[in-house]
């Protein structure tokens, strides 16, 4: 389906087909997570993508609440964008020998879904409550606020093992 097919004609036809953009991000985040839970070495990391992994079945039933909520049919449509970072994710740790800097790797990946998943939810609570909708921006803020979290935690164990390699 194109992106400016002509049977997007209101805010709330985009709503809805952003919703499933996001839907279609979240189920191929959930297939992609173990492949990165099963190539990373450190620890922290896995624990971290383990974590992930649990939320992100979290943030796929609260998208089917938001599509029951406001009586549109759950379904996917392609996202070229998730699509393609993690594409690009698994053609770099194809050429990525040493454990460390697979992991360095795959954090800078993750971060780079995060980071598309945190620029969605915000424009879908924004169109939510411009819809009228706060009892869907409710919910979606939900889901935001774990993605802003994976990120930030993210950051907060590539900074550490930066300062440890630093100390060594
Ligand atoms: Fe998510
Ligand atoms: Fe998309
Ligand atoms: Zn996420």
């Amino acid at each position: 389906m194109g992106f400016f097919s002509k049977d997007i004609q209101s805010m709330d036809d985009l709503f809805v087909h952003t919703l499933r953009d996001i839907y279609y991000a979240e189920k191929r985040i959930l297939k992609a997570l173990p492949d990165m839970i099963g190539k990373a070495s450190s620890d922290s990391l896995r624990q971290a993508f383990e974590t992930h992994l649990k939320e992100t079945e979290g943030h796929v039933t609260r998208l089917e609440e938001v599509f029951r909520m406001h009586g549109a049919q759950a379904k996917t449509v392609t996202c070229p964008a998730i699509d393609g970072i993690i594409e690009e994710a698994q053609e770099i740790a194809g050429e990525v020998a040493d454990a460390e800097v697979m992991d360095a790797a795959l954090a800078a990946a993750a971060q780079a879904v995060e980071h598309y998943e945190i620029t969605r939810y915000g424009t879908l609570i924004a169109w939510a409550k411009r819809l009228g909708r706060n009892d869907c921006a409710g919910v979606l803020q939900r889901t935001l606020e774990e993605e802003k979290a994976a990120d930030a935690k993210l950051t907060a164990l590539a900074q550490a093992h930066l300062n440890m390699r630093a100390a060594e």
